[in-house]
């Protein structure tokens, strides 16, 4: 993969040249918030890709669609290594345009998420061609394109999920059309042009397409169309839900509630280092952050101690009821009646010194999450917080610690994380929570390849078992047989 063929410093050098540009014409716009591009256009430069409405965002991807099929891997693989070199050029510029559009998450780690996903995410490569042969002679199971799928993005991580559908879905020879989040649409579609731009500029196709006003009609339309054979999902439980009923093949990348049990073999430092580096990515926002945390009772106060020392605020109970007051809200049932609290998503993804300021305490910028004691039913416990504050549960024992991780995980089979040195504290949790991502003894953000072996994704099928998409995820297999021939032995 020449994804390096762009140097550090040229890389720098366009960036800092579109930066300037950006601070000389629209820069002062962009910071007021009444930035110079929509969902359609970036300072007078317009999109590739980006239509009106679903019905045209459908008709010209079934003309990409037709000219995938006639390219080669090679010439696939080719336009793929053009993509990673512009996105991870540009990865400041989605990383600003992201939190600025959106108002969650942080530039610093945006900036990572979008040379992550430009790097690590695999392109033809992960394809694999299987052959058996015997005295019938020679069988061939190859990887095939599925066709044209719909896909639907997220605004927790947009550009980034965007970039790797399109890597992982071209890869595999299909064609892309997105109805992506609405809240991060203009993210979401400079990224999708971005992809295209690389295409055109080697003389290839607008390879995915979006429209500039998703909605839930859009999404329906792009979900019925016969052409669209497979469809996407990355989001909450309601839209995976809703994708996984349409009678389609779908691939569902749902809800998480990532909980993290730390034992008294655990290297207590490192994990207090590690949870809060994790939890603090990006504000929480990733499915698979650390969002409850049990303690062994007999480790709790030091690794407490040693969260505050790594950038953690430690609330006390009435600031832990005033947090609750702020960040959760009441919803009720219309069938019946009954109530429950939900996260208020208006303190998503926000800044720990934002979210302690709304209930009228100061901290400096250090302060990177907020912890605190909580009890194992907590709302904070058993809801997807999606957000840099951090329940402690105490816990007596690995059986409490297993029974109440697993509770707190809803079987939502999405990740998981311990700290121990102790292998059957270890196997026996992995066993019991079967989550589709499980990382021991590091940041979560080593599950998804940043610090840890293994590819990047940032659609993770944990509903429908692809776990960790790559463009193998988006073929369907087919078979050759050549009967009597073709044997060698
Ligand atoms: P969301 O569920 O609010 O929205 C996701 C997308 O679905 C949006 O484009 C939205 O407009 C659309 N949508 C919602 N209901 C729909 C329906 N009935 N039909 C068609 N489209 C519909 O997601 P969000 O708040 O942006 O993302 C956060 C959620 O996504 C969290 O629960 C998080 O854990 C999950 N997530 C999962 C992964 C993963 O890989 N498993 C990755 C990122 C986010």
């Amino acid at each position: 993969m020449n994804q390096t063929a762009v140097s550090e410093g040229t890389v720098s050098a366009i960036v800092a040249k579109v930066l300037s540009q950006l601070s000389a014409d629209g820069g002062a716009n962009a910071s007021a918030g009444t930035a110079s591009y929509d969902s359609a256009s970036y300072f007078g430069r317009r999109y590739i890709g980006i239509y009106d409405n679903m019905e045209e965002a459908l008709a010209a991807v079934k003309d990409s669609y037709k000219s995938i099929r006639a390219m080669t891997v090679e010439q696939r693989e080719t336009i793929i290594s053009e993509i990673r070199k512009l996105c991870f050029a540009e990865a400041e510029i989605m990383a600003k345009m992201g939190v600025e559009e959106t108002g969650m998450g942080r530039v610093e780690h945006k900036l990572l998420k979008h040379q992550l996903v430009s790097r690590k995410t695999p392109g033809t490569e992960d394809l694999l061609t299987t052959a058996k042969t015997g005295d019938g002679g020679l069988t061939l199971v190859e990887m095939a394109p599925f066709g044209i799928i719909g896909s639907i993005t997220p605004s927790t991580n947009p550009s980034e999920t965007a970039i790797c559908n399109i890597i992982g879905m071209l890869a595999g020879g299909n064609a892309v059309v997105f109805n992506p989040h609405p809240n991060a649409i203009k993210t979401t579609n400079y990224a999708i042009d971005l992809c295209n731009r690389a295409a055109k500029a080697l003389g290839g196709p607008e390879i995915a397409v979006s429209v500039k006003k998703p909605t839930l009609e859009s999404a329906d339309i792009m979900t019925h169309d016969p052409a669209v054979k497979m469809l996407v999902c990355t989001g909450g439980p309601g839209v995976v839900k809703a994708m996984l009923s349409s009678g389609k093949k779908a691939i569902g990348a749902g809800a998480g509630n990532p909980p993290v049990i730390v034992d008294d073999t655990a290297d207590v430092p490192k994990a207090a280092k590690d949870i809060i580096d994790g939890c603090s990515f990006d504000n929480n926002l990733p499915c698979i952050a650390e969002k409850e945390v049990f303690a062994f009772d007999s480790i709790a106060d030091e690794l407490i101690y040693d969260m505050t020392r790594f950038g953690a605020y430690l609330a006390s109970a009435e600031e832990v009821d005033k947090l609750a007051e702020t960040v959760l809200v009441k919803q009720e049932n219309e069938n019946t009646g009954e109530t429950k609290l939900v996260i208020n998503k208006k303190w998503v993804g926000r800044d720990a010194k934002k979210i302690l300021h709304a209930i009228g305490v100061e901290v400096d910028d250090t302060i990177r999450c907020v912890i605190c004691e909580a009890d194992k039913d907590h709302p904070f416990v058993q809801t997807e917080l999606m957000m840099p504050i951090l329940p402690i549960v105490r816990v007596c024992c690995i059986e409490e610690a297993i029974e109440e991780a697993v509770r707190a995980e809803h079987g939502n089979r999405h990740t998981a994380h311990m700290h121990s040195k102790n292998i059957d504290n270890l196997t026996a949790f992995a066993k019991a929570v079967e989550t589709t991502i499980f990382v021991k003894n590091a940041p979560s953000y080593a599950g998804i390849g940043f610090g840890g072996e293994g590819h990047c994704t940032f659609t993770i099928a944990g509903p429908t078992g692809e776990g960790l998409t790559s463009a193998r995820s988006f073929t369907r297999l087919r078979r050759c047989v050549a009967s009597d021939s073709f044997h060698i032995v």
